[in-house]
C-alpha cells in the first residue's frame, strides 16, 4: 500500500465541519473520562498519527483511541509515563516525557533523539518538523536538530529563556517562537526579534496560531491578534485584542481550524471561539468537562477533540441536525405547525406560545393575545398565495393576518345559512390551499370550506365525524388525513355533501391515526400514529414497521429528498431512508430496509418531532428540512453536507493463532493441527463508530462476508493455502475504505488433506505403529525448541529494560532532581560518614505554598515549569556534596552532610530567599505575590546506629510548623545538636 497516498486521503479536508455560523452550543458534545476506559484524565497533547488512529499523551502514557477502545502503547522506547505531545508531522508526532527523553513516533515506533551534552533542558513544550529536521522549544530556549545534530539557537533570542510555542506565519512562513520572555519573530536574515507591540510585549506566551497574514498569541493576559499588512512584510496592520487580563482571562492553548474559527483554552474558565461573527464561550455550565484546557485538535472528518487537565476529552462536532430552542432561549417551547413566506422567513405555530417568526436562528417577532390571537394554542398554520397567514387554535378557531394587521378571527359556521360560530370549542389542525386557490380548513368536527363572499368557513355536510388532521386538494380530488384512517373525495360543489370514501378497506387503515398523506408515481404512503408506514399501491395496503427496518411505528411527516429517499419525523428522531428500498421490502425483495435515524447523537435536543397538525415540518427554497419538535426546532442540511466522505483507514491489530498471539507484520502461518484464527481489526470512523460496517474476504477470487460492527473475526477452520485476507470498514454514510486491510496466510492442509496422507497411512500400515510415535517425538522437539526460543527473547528483553531502569532508577524525571530511591541510599551512606569522621548531618524538607491553587490559577504546565525553575535556582546554591531529592509532587528534600543546625537554618533561609527571589507570580497565593516555600530543618550528630527515618520525621514537623506559623519561613526542630535528631 502506497503510503503517501494513505497520507493525503487522511489529510484532505474534513467533509463536515465546524459550521461558524452555528453557535458552540449547538455543536453535539461529547466526552470520555477514565469511566469509559480512558486510562488517564489529564491529557497533555492529542494528535492523529499517520495511519489514522487518535493519539492521546497522558501521565499514564501514551493512549491509542479509535473511537471505542482506549489501548495503551508499550514501547520502551517511550520517555517514561507522564509523556506530552509537543507537535505533529504529516509521518509522526513528537512526545517528550519525565524520563527526559523526546522520540519521534511514527505512528508504529518510537525513534529517540539523542540530546547531546544534555543541553536542552526539560521540560520541552513545542516541536516544528520531522525527525531529521525540526526546531524544538525548551525550557532553555530554542534548539534546532538537524540529522544528528541538536544545537541551542541563539540568534538574538534571550538566553536560556523558557520557549512554550512555536509557529510558522506569513506569506514566507517565518518562524515564530514565544514562552516566558515574549513572543520573538524570525527576520529575513535568520534573526529573531522581539515582538513589542504595547501591552502584549513582555507576556508569558503559552501558545501560538501562525496564519497567512498574522499571528494569534496567546498568554497570560489573553488573546492578542497580528495582523501583517498586505505584502506581508515586516510591518503590522493591525492588532487587537479579544481577551485580555482585565477580564482575567489568560490563554494556555491555541487552535485554528478549517472553518476559520479560532479556537482558545482559557484558564479557569473553559473554550472560547472567535471568528467573524463574535466571541462565544463554552465552559462548565454547557457541559465541558473541566475547566482547564490542556490541548485541541481537528481531526479529517472536523470534529475538534478538546484535551483537559483533569477532566479528560471532549469532542464537538456540527451533528447533520442543528437545534433551535433549549433552556432559554426564545424558542423554548413545544412547536407543531410550520410555513415558510417568500423571504425564507419561518412562521412557527407554538403549542401554546402563539406565532413565532424566525429568521436566521432566532425568534424576530412573537404574536400572541396582544395580536389578536384569543388562542394562543396553535395547530395549523397556512400562508395563502395572497401572503395572508391563518392559524388554527386548539379549541379557539381560526385567526387571519392580514399584512402588517394583528391576526383577526375568522368565523366558522356550522352550515350553509347558520350564524352560529363554532369557534370555542373547535380544534382545528388542518388547514390548506388548493391549487384552484380554493382554502380548506380540518378540524375535529369535519371539513370546512372557505367563503370569501361573507369571509367565513363553512362546513361541509356530512363531514362533521371526521377529526381531519391533513387535507391536500391534489389532481382534482381532496385527500383527508384523519384520527380514522385516510379518504379521499372529489372536490364537492358549495357545501358538500362530501363524499368521501377510505383509501383502502383494510382494516389497518381504517383503524389508524393518519397524520400524512404522501403520494408519489409508485402508489401512496402514509404516515400514522402508531400504526408504521402504510403504502397503497392500487390494489393492496402494506404495513410497514420495525419488522421491517423501520426505527418506530410513529410516522407523522413525509418529505421527498433530490435522489430517492424519504425522510420522516417521529417519536425517536428524524429518519432517512431510501423510498426504493422500501419498494424493494414491500415487493418481497429483501426483509429490511436501511434507515437511518438522526436523534440526540446527531444534534437534537430532544428527539421527539411534533405532529397531529398541519403542516407539520417543511423543505425550503435552499433545500433545508425543518421539522418542529417538544422544544424548538430541528433544521437538517441540505443532504450532500451531510455525507461523511472521507473513507475510513482499516487495519489489523492483532492476530492469534490456536489462541497464541503472532506479529501482524509478517505472512501468518497457521499450523494444521491448530488452526483457529483470531484477527481483531478496526476502523477508523470517530463519528460514529457503532454504526461502521465491516466486511472480509479470503483470498481475491472469493465472496466479501459481511460482518456487522464486530470489530473481531474467529475462523475456526480458514481454508488450507496461501491468500490474502482482506477487511473493509464503511462508515456510518456506507463510504467504504479505499484500501483493504490485508493479512497474508498460509494455511497448511491437515495430512489427510495432503497428497502424503494416504501414503503414509500405506507405510504405517506396512510398518506397524512404530512410525507414527517416531511423528509425534518430532512434534514434541520442536514445540520445546519453540518455547526455549521465546524465553531468549523474553529474557533479552527484560535485560534491557533493567539496564534502563538502573539509569533512570535515582532522578526524577520532570526537574532532574534525585528521587525517593536516591534520597534512601544517600541518607544511609551520609549517616554512616558523618558518623565515621564525627560530624552532624542537616535535613531540610521544602515544600512549595499553595502550589495546588497555583496549578489552578497558572495552568499545570507552568505549574511544571515552575518546579523545574525551583530545582535550577536550589541547585545553584548547594555544595558537590548535597543531596536534593524531590520527594514528592511539590515537595523536596535536602541532605547537608558536615552541616550543624545553626548552619543548615542559614542556608535554608537563603534557599527560601533564593525561591522568592525569583519572583514566579501566583496570583492566588494568600501568602505573597510570588511562589514561596516553607521549609522544615532537621539536625543530628549520627551515632553507630542509624535512625535516618527519625531525622525525617522530625523535618517534617517542622515543616508542618512552618506552615501553621504562616507559610514562606523556615522552622527548626527544637534546637538539640546532639545524638537525638532535632
Ligand atoms: P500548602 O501550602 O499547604 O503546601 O498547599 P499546597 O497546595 O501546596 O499543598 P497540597 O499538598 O494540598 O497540594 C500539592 C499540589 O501540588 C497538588 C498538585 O496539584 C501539585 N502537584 C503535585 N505534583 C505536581 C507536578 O508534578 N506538577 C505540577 N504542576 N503540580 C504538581
Ligand atoms: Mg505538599
Ligand atoms: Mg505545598
Amino acid at each position: 500500500m502506497s503510503v503517501l497516498l494513505l497520507i493525503t486521503s487522511l489529510m484532505a479536508g474534513p467533509v463536515t465541519a465546524l459550521d461558524p455560523k452555528r453557535d458552540v452550543d449547538q455543536y453535539i458534545h461529547e466526552v470520555w473520562t477514565s469511566q469509559d476506559g480512558l486510562p488517564q484524565n489529564s491529557i497533555n497533547g492529542l494528535t492523529l498519527g499517520p495511519r489514522g488512529y487518535l493519539w492521546l499523551a497522558t501521565y499514564d502514557g501514551l493512549i491509542r483511541f479509535d473511537g471505542e477502545r482506549f489501548h495503551r502503547l508499550e514501547d520502551e522506547r517511550l520517555p517514561g509515563r507522564r509523556l506530552r505531545i509537543i507537535g505533529a508531522h504529516s509521518h509522526g508526532f513528537w512526545v517528550s516525557g519525565e524520563l527526559r527523553g523526546l522520540v519521534f513516533f511514527d505512528g508504529e515506533k518510537a525513534h529517540p533523539i539523542a540530546n547531546h551534552d544534555n543541553e536542552m533542558r526539560w521540560p520541552l513544550s513545542a516541536a516544528i518538523g520531522d525527525e531529521n529536521r525540526a526546531w524544538i522549544a525548551a525550557n532553555n530556549g530554542l534548539f534546532r536538530l538537524q540529522g544528528e545534530s541538536l544545537e541551542a539557537v541563539e540568534n538574538g533570542l534571550p538566553e536560556g529563556s523558557a520557549m512554550m510555542s512555536l509557529a510558522r506565519f506569513g506569506p514566507r512562513q517565518r518562524l515564530a517562537v514565544a514562552g516566558l520572555d515574549g513572543v520573538f519573530l524570525e527576520q529575513s536574515d535568520g534573526r529573531f526579534q522581539p515582538l513589542s507591540v504595547g501591552e502584549a510585549a513582555g507576556m508569558h506566551v503559552y501558545s501560538l496560531v501562525g496564519e497567512k497574514d498574522g499571528l494569534w498569541i496567546g498568554g497570560d493576559r489573553g488573546l492578542f491578534h497580528l495582523r501583517l499588512n498586505e505584502a506581508g512584510d515586516q510591518r503590522l496592520e493591525s492588532t487587537e485584542w479579544h481577551w485580555s487580563d482585565r477580564d482575567g482571562y489568560s490563554i494556555r492553548a491555541l487552535h485554528r481550524d478549517t472553518q476559520g474559527n479560532l479556537w482558545a483554552g482559557i484558564q479557569g474558565l473553559g473554550v472560547g471561539r472567535v471568528n467573524a461573527g463574535g466571541h462565544q464561550l463554552f465552559t462548565r455550565d454547557d457541559g465541558l468537562s473541566h475547566h482547564s484546557i490542556s490541548a485541541f485538535f481537528q481531526d479529517p472528518e472536523g470534529s475538534l477533540w478538546i484535551g483537559t487537565d483533569g477532566g479528560g476529552l471532549n469532542r464537538l462536532r456540527d451533528g447533520s441536525v442543528i437545534a433551535h430552542g433549549g433552556d432559554g432561549s426564545p424558542l423554548d417551547h413545544s412547536i407543531l405547525p410550520m410555513v415558510a413566506d417568500s423571504r425564507g422567513d419561518l412562521w412557527l405555530g407554538g403549542v401554546c406560545s402563539g406565532v413565532h417568526r424566525f429568521r436566521d436562528g432566532e425568534v424576530i417577532e412573537r404574536f400572541n393575545e396582544n395580536h389578536g390571537l384569543a388562542n394562543s394554542c396553535i395547530y395549523s398554520l397556512l400562508l395563502d398565495d395572497q401572503n395572508r397567514l391563518w392559524a388554527g387554535s386548539y379549541g379557539g378557531g381560526v385567526f387571519r393576518r392580514d399584512g402588517e394587521q394583528d391576526f383577526r378571527q375568522i368565523a366558522l359556521a356550522a352550515a350553509a345559512g347558520s350564524s352560529e360560530d363554532q369557534a370555542d370549542d373547535i380544534v382545528v389542525t388542518a388547514l390548506h390551499q388548493g391549487p384552484d386557490g380554493s382554502i380548506w380548513l380540518g378540524s375535529n368536527q369535519g371539513l370546512f370550506r372557505y367563503h370569501a363572499d361573507n369571509d367565513q368557513f363553512r362546513r361541509l355536510e356530512g363531514s362533521e365525524t371526521h377529526f381531519i388532521v391533513q387535507i391536500r386538494l391534489e389532481d382534482d380530488r381532496l385527500w383527508l388525513a384523519t384520527n380514522e384512517g385516510a379518504y379521499q373525495a372529489p372536490v364537492p360543489d358549495g357545501d358538500g355533501p362530501l363524499q368521501a370514501s377510505p383509501i383502502s378497506d383494510d382494516p389497518r387503515l381504517r383503524g389508524a391515526r393518519v397524520r400524512e398523506i404522501h403520494r408519489d408515481d409508485a402508489g401512496i404512503w402514509m404516515g400514522t400514529y402508531g400504526a408504521g408506514l402504510q403504502f397503497f399501491d392500487g390494489e393492496a395496503l402494506h404495513v410497514l414497521d420495525q419488522r421491517h427496518g423501520l426505527k418506530e411505528s410513529v410516522i407523522s411527516r413525509i418529505l421527498r429528498d433530490d435522489r430517492e429517499g424519504l425522510i420522516m419525523s417521529g417519536n425517536r428522531g428524524i429518519s432517512r431512508v431510501s423510498r426504493s428500498e422500501l419498494l424493494e421490502v414491500i415487493r418481497g425483495e429483501r426483509s429490511r430496509a436501511d434507515v437511518q435515524l438522526l436523534g440526540t447523537r446527531d444534534g437534537m435536543r430532544v428527539a421527539e418531532t411534533n405532529g397531529g397538525g398541519q403542516p407539520a415540518g417543511l423543505r425550503d427554497a435552499q433545500g433545508r428540512y425543518w421539522f418542529p419538535t417538544v422544544d424548538g426546532i430541528v433544521q437538517l442540511g441540505g443532504e450532500e453536507d451531510t455525507l461523511k466522505l472521507r473513507p475510513p483507514p482499516v487495519h489489523i491489530e492483532s492476530v492469534r493463532v490456536g489462541g497464541e498471539p503472532v506479529p501482524v507484520d509478517d505472512t501468518v502461518t497457521i499450523p494444521a493441527d491448530r488452526r483457529e484464527l483470531e484477527v481483531r481489526y478496526t476502523g477508523l470512523s470517530f463519528i460514529a463508530p457503532e454504526r461502521m460496517r465491516f466486511r472480509y474476504r479470503l483470498g481475491e477470487t472469493s465472496p466479501w462476508v459481511d460482518v456487522g460492527n464486530r470489530r473481531s473475526l474467529l475462523l475456526a477452520h480458514p481454508p488450507a493455502g496461501e491468500y490474502t485476507l482482506e477487511i473493509l470498514a464503511a462508515n456510518e454514510d456506507g463510504i467504504w475504505s479505499e484500501q483493504t486491510a490485508r493479512l497474508a496466510l498460509q494455511v497448511k492442509a491437515p495430512f489427510r488433506e495432503t497428497i502424503w496422507f494416504p501414503l503414509l497411512l500405506v507405510t504405517a500400515a506396512m510398518i506397524g505403529l512404530g512410525g507414527l510415535s517416531a511423528l509425534g517425538l518430532y512434534r514434541a522437539r520442536s514445540r520445546r525448541r519453540q518455547l526455549e526460543r521465546l524465553v531468549e527473547e523474553r529474557t533479552a528483553a527484560l535485560e534491557q529494560a533493567n539496564a534502563q531502569l538502573s539509569t533512570q532508577a535515582s532522578r526524577d524525571g520532570l526537574t532532574g532532581a534525585g528521587n525517593r530511591r536516591q534520597l534512601r541510599d544517600r541518607l544511609k551512606s551520609n549517616w554512616r560518614d558523618c558518623a565515621e569522621r564525627g560530624q552532624p548531618l542537616s535535613l531540610l524538607i521544602l515544600d512549595i505554598d499553595h502550589f495546588k491553587e497555583y496549578n489552578d490559577a497558572h495552568g499545570h504546565l507552568t505549574g511544571d515549569h515552575c518546579l523545574c525553575q525551583i530545582v535550577d535556582a536550589l541547585q545553584g546554591l548547594l555544595r558537590p556534596q548535597d543531596t536534593l531529592v524531590r520527594f514528592g509532587g511539590e515537595e523536596f528534600v535536602i541532605l547537608l552532610p558536615g552541616v550543624d543546625g545553626t548552619e543548615a537554618t542559614t542556608i535554608a533561609e537563603r534557599l527560601r530567599r533564593r525561591v522568592s527571589d525569583l519572583g514566579i507570580a501566583h496570583r492566588a497565593s494568600p501568602v505573597a505575590r510570588c511562589v514561596t516555600l516553607s521549609i522544615g530543618r532537621a539536625s543530628v550528630h549520627p551515632g553507630a546506629d542509624e535512625r535516618s527515618n527519625e531525622l525525617l520525621r522530625k523535618a517534617d514537623q517542622a515543616l508542618y510548623q512552618a506552615k501553621e506559623k504562616g507559610r514562606n519561613r523556615v522552622w527548626p526542630s527544637a534546637v538539640r545538636d546532639d545524638q537525638t535528631p532535632t
